[in-house]
């Protein structure tokens, strides 16, 4: 109830779910909406999503949470290919924890010389839900784990709409290691971990992605288009259905757009056959 009620959704559990997408009553008097943007719940599949990222903007930025992203093509990044066999479920935990020890007290890129720990990932290694963020804020830098600061309140009362418990999803980064000043990671940055979330999502394998934020749809896609151009529909994704939305950080900032981030999360309930 509580991300219902950030989003002035008080009575939404009692009115159908594509009555809220399209902004009835049911929205709290000054959250007007914009029929316009509101998504397409049964868009089609877009096929056109290959699960290519790109190398990425040409200089580095301030945090776009939600912003559109620069990504400089010619230095793509190629997605490390999809592993073939699929990790039966008893073994995905053991499965990821040897991804961990690869990585080890990982100096790859500069990130590490800031970094207090190392933020892998958290959560049900069969999840079928996941949902991938930028990278470590400070909070998370200091405990180890995705999304605990203000932002991971927000992420869990969204997962608690959902009508599921953090503890069933699967939370990581693009990058594992905190950027200084939590500034968008350098291409180069997110190009040397992101490997490593993909073989955790090749572990996992959920069911649904959900991309945080532009940076996640940046890497996880190679996706040369605003934030607004890849939510509201659902993307092929190595075998998967990836979803586009906010940044909770973003959300935070500008909570007039929790409606459409809502919308994007009934999409993903949708594909994952859950009841609003
Ligand atoms: N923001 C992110 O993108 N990831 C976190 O883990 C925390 C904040």
């Amino acid at each position: 109830m509580r991300f219902y009620r950030d989003l002035g959704l008080t009575e939404f559990y009692r009115r159908p779910v594509d009555a809220a997408v399209s902004g009835d009553e049911t929205l709290a008097a000054g959250e007007a909406v914009d029929s316009a943007v509101a998504p397409e719940p049964d868009r089609a599949i877009d096929r056109t999503s290959v699960g290519l990222a790109s190398a990425a903007r040409t200089e580095s930025q301030a945090n776009f949470f939600g912003e559109e992203p620069i990504i400089n093509t010619k230095k793509g990044f190629i997605a490390p290919a999809q592993a073939d066999a699929v990790v039966p479920v008893e073994e995905r935990a053991t499965a990821l924890q040897a991804i961990r020890e690869d990585m080890g007290d990982c100096t790859r890129c500069a990130l590490h010389k800031a970094r207090h720990t190392i933020v892998f990932g958290v959560g049900d290694p069969a999840a079928r839900l996941m949902f991938v963020g930028e990278g470590p804020g400070a909070d998370e830098d200091a405990q180890g784990v995705p999304f605990v600061g203000r932002a991971g309140q927000l992420l869990n009362n969204m997962i608690t709409a959902m009508g599921l418990k953090r503890e069933e999803c699967y939370i990581a980064n693009i990058v594992k290691c905190r950027p200084p000043g939590n500034r968008t990671p350098e291409p180069a940055e997110a190009n040397t971990c992101s490997p490593f979330l993909f073989r955790q999502i090749d572990v996992v394998r959920p069911q649904v992605l959900v991309a945080l934020g532009a940076t996640a749809a940046t890497y996880l896609l190679g996706a040369r288009q605003p934030l607004a151009g890849l939510r509201g529909r659902v993307h092929a994704f190595r075998g998967m259905s990836l979803i586009v939305t906010y940044h909770p950080a973003f959300l935070l900032r500008d909570p007039r757009q929790k409606k459409e981030a809502w919308a994007d999360l009934q999409i993903a309930m949708k594909e994952l056959g859950l009841k609003r």
